[in-house]
């Protein structure tokens, strides 16, 4: 039985090759991340496309196409196959005929960073890795602590001390160490950084190890399963780091060279981010190929609170070459959004994924989508994470 039909890894700018046998981290030449390249043409010869439908649920049923090569070295809390609902109220409401959403939030630790720490941690653990640091905005810090829980692994984090407090208590609730940090994730990164280089921490930040992407890019399979094998015409995807974004791009390329699209046709990627931190908008819409580092970060939204991703290049390229846009909501627009999600849907979003439904509002004031348009909004996490700033009316 093959496991995984992972070959090697090349750099995202010169193209370079790491080898998949030995940690890896990203290309120290350019100070770029690293992608994971697969022989899709033995798995193509080798897999069967419906039949992936018949394993047993989760993310990695789709094994073959990550990174791990031995599957007891696979970690999984039951992470993946997350549901694609429809929500027709809020469709009639703005004019749509065809609206989703892709609900995260039933993922162990109630966010989809459990998919891409679940694939992460995996391939740590079967390269020998004994400890992990991350720097987070607050999610991943959680994913990252129950999954190394789980591998038996040392775990550290370092995360803005105004981060919601599920995630310091969830973090610490699986043992990790949790250092709070005066200032931005972005602060919490340097920190990190100088802890990992003393002491052998290995670090798990965006895009600085190879493999979150591969774990978060298979909602891209999924979206395409349950499409039955065609994509939608536009994802809305809340963007802080773009794991997500560039990781379905990627998934839609690899779905592409197996053969198992049976229709070619691309969904226009939308970035959306709150207008308190919004350096992939502001770099779109200037033309620019890389974003500036976005000074003040600020909003509810703390996954998006993300000042400048570390694979910013990769955002922009994927969202033009998608004829996608990108498209920044206030703070007020999200709280309303998720107040609407919660009681015309029963979806209590948070507020990252609530973001994408204030972006749509946007781009149907804009006429960017059509009515009968398949339109896929990312809810990202549960709402219960955020319950800090909520006030209770009377
Ligand atoms: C991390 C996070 C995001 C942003 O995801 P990226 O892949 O880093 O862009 C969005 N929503 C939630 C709830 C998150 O935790
Ligand atoms: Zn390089």
């Amino acid at each position: 039985m093959k496991t995984s039909f992972l070959v090697n890894l090349t750099c995202s700018n010169c193209g370079k090759t790491f080898s998949a046998e030995a940690v890896q981290t990203y290309c120290a030449d350019c100070n770029s991340p690293l992608i994971s390249n697969y022989d899709l043409n033995s798995a193509r010869a080798y897999l069967d496309r419906d039949e992936l439908k018949t394993c047993p649920k989760g993310m990695w049923r789709w094994h073959e196409l990550l990174p791990v090569f031995d599957s007891q070295n696979m970690v999984t809390l039951g992470e993946g196959d997350t549901p694609l609902l429809k929500i027709p109220q809020t469709g009639n409401r703005l004019g749509l005929s065809n609206l989703f959403v892709k609900d995260e939030s039933g993922n162990p630790t109630a966010s989809f960073k459990a998919r891409g720490l679940s694939a992460a941690i995996s391939k740590a653990k079967e390269l020998g890795v004994k400890k992990v640091i991350i720097p987070t905005a607050g999610n991943a810090g959680g994913a990252m602590a129950a999954y190394a829980a789980r591998a038996g692994m040392s775990a550290l984090i370092y995360m803005p001390k105004d981060t919601p407090i599920a995630n310091m208590v969830e973090s610490r609730m699986c043992g990790a160490e949790v250092i709070l940090v005066d200032g931005l994730i972005s602060d919490a990164a340097k920190l990190a950084n100088e802890k990992a280089r003393a002491e052998g921490w290995f670090d798990l930040s965006t895009f600085k190890e190879p493999y979150r992407m591969e774990g978060k890019k298979v909602m891209g399979y999924e979206l395409a399963e349950s499409f039955n094998w065609t994509l939608p015409d536009v994802i809305l995807y809340p963007t802080g780091g773009g794991t997500g974004l560039v990781g379905m791009w990627k998934a839609f390329n690899e779905l592409e060279e197996l053969g198992w699209l049976d229709d070619k046709k691309r969904p226009r990627m939308v970035s959306v981010q709150a207008d308190g931190c919004a350096p992939v908008v502001k770099a779109f819409n200037s033309g620019a190929s890389s974003c500036d580092f976005w000074q003040g970060a600020q909003t509810t939204a703390s996954g998006l609170r993300v000042p400048k991703s570390f694979a910013d290049r990769l955002i922009l390229a994927d969202i033009r070459a998608s004829e996608g846009t990108a498209i920044a909501v206030s703070d007020a627009a999200i709280l309303t959004a998720q107040k609407t999600l919660a009681a015309q849907e029963g979806i209590f979003a948070a507020p990252e994924g609530a973001a994408c439904l204030a972006a749509l509002e946007e781009l149907i004031n804009q006429k960017w989508v059509k009515p009968d348009e398949r339109i896929v909004l990312f809810n990202t996490g549960s709402g219960l994470k955020y319950l800090d700033g909520i006030k209770q009316g009377g």
